[in-house]
């Protein structure tokens, strides 16, 4: 049976995801930022929740544990962060959990946070799926609060190092104004003309944008870019440096897109 996963649109521009085996009501939310539309999707689908998993400690990933614990006693799956106490597994690098009959990896991948995980998994018989929270979006990446830029640039490696079939289950809808920063470092890219094109579509029809797949964020994505020559003189000729090593590009373009 396959893994069905629901897109709960919450606050502004996050997505919250529900995953549960097609016919078995057993749910799994990722990042519940707020309890309710978590708990109208479960009633909507006939679903019961079955455990909670997080990617870090902000607010709008952790703010509705409280509200779904009142309904549901669950485990909660998450980092070993003091900013979340009501994590009941805590989870490194190379931990396996199995929920909804699906086995997740999980990725130890600080940056935006030094508490930052992502969960990875090949469902049968489907592509491989991540869900990364905040650190690789759809044309983009999470801004960097409390880890460095290395820690930043080594987990988007990590990210990359996934299969290029994968879908990247980011947890915000940034995809338009990450294409528009995107294409003001990479103005040439028909790839990137092409993508904004179909993901300013799919807005306009009040779609979502997310997942993209690994594929496609490798032909668009700046921050899965920066070893390519060409976005290497986009950053030298933004800092007025000659930089060539990738992370160095990283750091470049990560501080040009905080004040684009
Ligand atoms: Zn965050």
């Amino acid at each position: 049976m396959p893994l069905v996963i629901h897109t709960i649109p919450a606050f502004q521009d996050n997505y919250l995801w529900l995953f549960h085996q097609a016919g078995q009501r057993a749910a799994f939310v990722v990042d519940p930022g707020d309890g309710q539309p978590v708990l109208d999707c479960l009633q909507e689908h006939d679903l019961d929740l079955a455990g909670i998993l997080i990617t870090h400690h902000h607010p709008d990933h952790t703010g509705g544990i409280k509200t779904l614990l009142a309904h549901y006693d669950v485990p909660v799956y998450g980092p070993n962060s003091a900013n979340i106490p009501q994590i009941s597994h805590r989870l490194y690098e190379g931990n396996c959990i199995t929920l909804a009959d699906t086995t997740f990896s999980v990725l130890e991948i600080p940056g935006h946070t030094l508490d930052h995980l992502a969960y990875t998994a090949s469902p049968e018989g489907q592509s491989p799926l991540v869900f990364c929270g905040d650190t690789l979006f759809t044309a983009g990446c999470g801004r960097i609060f409390e880890g460095s830029a290395e820690q930043m640039y080594q987990s988007l490696q990590k990210l990359a190092a996934l299969p290029d079939a994968t879908r990247i289950y980011c947890a915000h809808e940034y995809t338009l104004s990450n294409l528009a920063f995107a294409a003001a470092v990479e103005p040439d890219s028909q790839a990137l003309q092409d993508k904004t094109a179909d993901d300013e579509k799919k807005r306009q029809q009040g779609l979502p944008t997310v997942p993209s797949t690994l594929a496609v964020e490798r032909e668009t994505n700046p921050f899965l870019r920066c070893h390519l020559p060409s976005l290497a003189l986009a950053a030298s000729q933004h800092s007025a440096h000659q930089l060539s090593a990738p992370v160095e590009v990283m750091r470049e373009i990560r501080l040009w897109k905080d004040n684009f």
